[in-house]
């Protein structure tokens, strides 16, 4: 069966000609799967049902299942899903105040190695396709409210973006076209390790999405313990693609960079900070390490985080220190599904076996 999300246009337009139907088709079924958040063809009420029969033995919209649909008390909510084969990756639905945000995964695992990441402790297994990552975005969309409309797309979820441009851009052409999910790019933030060859193609052909350069260290030396593909990637030349980035789409920059307690935390650390960033339009997004079992990292103290933010901000820098929201549902990229592997390894049971399809009845 062929997966519709992975090019809906370009699969149904010589579909419906073959069916002796006009093209006006297609739009109807992008109608039903963005706007009235279909599942199947079934609910296609307005294709006969010859059609809808036909539509659902050639094509399937939904490729992977819901394994685990976890739900927080302040509104996140988080779906493991497990894909065609067997592979895991994790999507989140977060909500604050009227914003609707969803961070998606681009990969299974991840193969940029961060010490403190869940996602990549064991290697990179395969890229996503574009119906994979679509299907994340159309999933998250659907445990919405009828009220609630999805508003900003984070690419923050398990793998390195940057490292599957050719899937990922075909799906963030998805969520932006009025007839897609009509998400507006400046709404929708790529966050990289720092690649700067795909830094400078992004530059190049689609300088619409906001950036987002995860740095984690002021040098280049402390950065080669944190991030270990920054070995062959010097922070110089991450800055010049980021900095060539803004010039090209004008959209502020985003800098990460995860406090590790004891290790990129000290007042020293916020100085060179300050020297790095001074002059730049950007905001640094400071995320207090969130711990991530069997791993030896500390979540700085609150006195360690305060007096660092004290000198970022002293010496001018935007700084925002991301709140922490689903904590108690392992939120973080690549903790749930490392959860349900380990607990599936510890009773037994292979962690691809899903617990259930179409994500409505799973809540946990
Ligand atoms: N590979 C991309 C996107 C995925 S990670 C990147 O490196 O940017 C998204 C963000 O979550 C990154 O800034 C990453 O450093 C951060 N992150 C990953 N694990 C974390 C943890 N345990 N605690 C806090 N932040 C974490």
């Amino acid at each position: 069966m062929v997966h519709l999300l992975n090019a809906i246009d370009d699969l149904l337009t010589p579909w419906f000609h073959d069916h002796g139907q006009g093209k006006y088709r297609v739009g109807q079924v992008r109608q039903w799967l963005f706007q009235q958040r279909a599942s199947n063809f079934s609910e296609m009420t307005n294709l006969s049902q010859s059609l809808r029969d036909e539509l659902s033995r050639d094509f399937t919209i939904w490729s992977a299942t819901v394994a685990k649909h976890t739900q927080a008390d302040d509104g996140t909510e988080k779906l493991l899903l497990t894909l065609a084969d067997g592979g895991q990756i994790e999507c989140v639905l977060l909500r604050d105040e009227v914003r609707r945000t969803i961070c998606i995964s681009t990969q299974v695992g991840c193969g940029m190695g961060c010490v403190f990441c869940a996602s990549g402790l064991d290697g990179l297994s395969r890229n996503l396709t574009t119906g994979e990552i679509v299907e994340q975005m159309l999933r998250l969309q659907s445990l919405l409210r009828e009220d609630e409309r999805l508003s900003h797309i984070v690419v923050m979820g398990m793998g390195e973006p940057l490292a599957n441009l050719d899937a990922l851009l075909p799906a963030l052409a998805e969520a932006t076209r009025e007839d897609g999910l009509g998400i507006s790019a400046r709404r929708i933030t790529i966050s990289t390790v720092g690649l700067t060859k795909a830094m400078r193609r992004l530059a190049e052909t689609t300088p619409r999405y906001r950036l987002a350069v995860s740095l984690h260290a002021p040098n280049d030396e402390l950065r080669q313990q944190i991030v270990p593909v920054a070995d062959k990637i010097r922070i110089a030349d991450v800055l010049a693609e980021a900095d060539n980035y803004f010039d090209l789409s004008g959209r502020q920059l985003t800098f990460e960079y995860v406090l590790l307690g004891g290790i990129n935390d000290s007042p020293r650390e916020a100085t060179e900070l300050v020297n790095l960033l001074a002059g730049r339009t950007a905001i640094l997004n400071v995320i207090p390490y969130n711990p991530v079992a069997g791993l030896p990292y500390k979540t700085p103290s609150h006195n360690a985080q305060r007096a660092f933010r004290q000198i970022l901000e002293q010496g001018g820098v935007s700084v925002h220190f991301r709140h922490r929201k689903g904590d108690a549902i392992d939120a973080a990229c690549g903790q749930l599904r490392r959860r349900a592997q380990s607990e599936a390894a510890l009773v037994g049971i292979d962690a691809r076996v899903g617990e259930g399809e179409g994500g409505r009845g799973g809540v946990s």
